[in-house]
């Protein structure tokens, strides 16, 4: 594609997450919250006051109502800002990367599904099931259409994530809940083997240092809840995009093939 072209493609796409990132942030706020996604207009949380058309414009009503309702005054949460600038970026991203493909669409779908269930679970500490269907059935459809994991590789990694996170929940008898082993099995099937297990792995050693860090500052203590989602979230996109470099430079230094 000629240069000028591509990246006039890039800046559309960039938008278009931006779009998406705003219809993100209504399900991040209803979904836990037991409300219609389709139906009623959206409204500030504090005064009530329906929002108009300009209000709802990605990043820009933000900025431009700096960061506080029109009617109220009311500060609007930050994350507002961060789901839609995400959803653009990763949308002209990933585009950049596989171009209109069915393995774009694919990561996409995935990273977006996990940005939800990253931001319902810090604030909410559940994992909606309506969302773990929409990524079984996602995985299932866009596994089929990518066609870089195949079934059986699939399946496997599905078993295996979700099933080594349940031993661990049985293990350690708390902190981990049926969400998460969900979750793991909707990563699992988007993965396969080896990367959907890996992604989990590297959820559960991120966890655990952040878990030292928070005990050796005094900022939470041994009982305190940590939503684990937000780990599955972070070690899965990384095991996504560098886990075949990750494994190839272990296999090189540690088993030294
Ligand atoms: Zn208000």
């Amino acid at each position: 594609m000629e240069e000028g072209l591509a990246y006039f493609w890039l800046i559309i796409l960039f938008f278009i997450g931006l779009c998406i990132g705003s219809f993100l942030n209504v399900v991040i706020y209803r979904l836990p919250r037991g409300e219609s996604i389709a139906l009623d207009r959206s409204h500030c949380p504090v005064c009530g006051k329906t929002l108009a058309w300009y209000d709802l414009i990605p990043v820009f009503s933000y900025l431009l109502l700096l960061g506080k309702c029109r009617a109220c005054g009311a500060p609007i949460s930050p994350r507002y800002l961060l789901v839609e600038f995400l959803s653009g970026l990763v949308t002209a991203v990933l585009f950049f990367y596989f171009g209109a493909t069915a393995v774009f669409v694919k990561y996409l779908f995935l990273c977006l599904l996990l940005m939800v269930v990253f931001f319902i679970d810090l604030e909410h500490y559940i994992i909606p099931n309506s969302l773990v269907i929409v990524g079984l059935i996602g995985g299932i459809v866009l596994n089929i259409a990518a066609r870089d994991v195949g079934f059986i590789s699939a399946l496997i990694g599905m078993l295996v994530t979700s099933g080594f996170l349940l031993i661990v929940a049985l293990v350690s008898r708390g902190g981990i809940g049926g969400g998460d082993i969900k979750l793991a099995a909707v990563t699992g099937l988007f993965l396969g083997w080896p990367l959907g297990p890996l992604g989990l792995f590297l959820g559960i050693l991120a966890a655990g240092i952040l878990a030292i860090f928070l005990l050796l500052l005094k900022k939470k203590g041994r009982k305190d809840p940590i939503p684990f989602g937000p780990f599955i979230v972070l070690g899965t996109i990384i095991a996504a995009f560098y886990g075949n470099q990750l494994i190839n430079w272990y296999l090189i230094n540690f088993i030294k093939i």
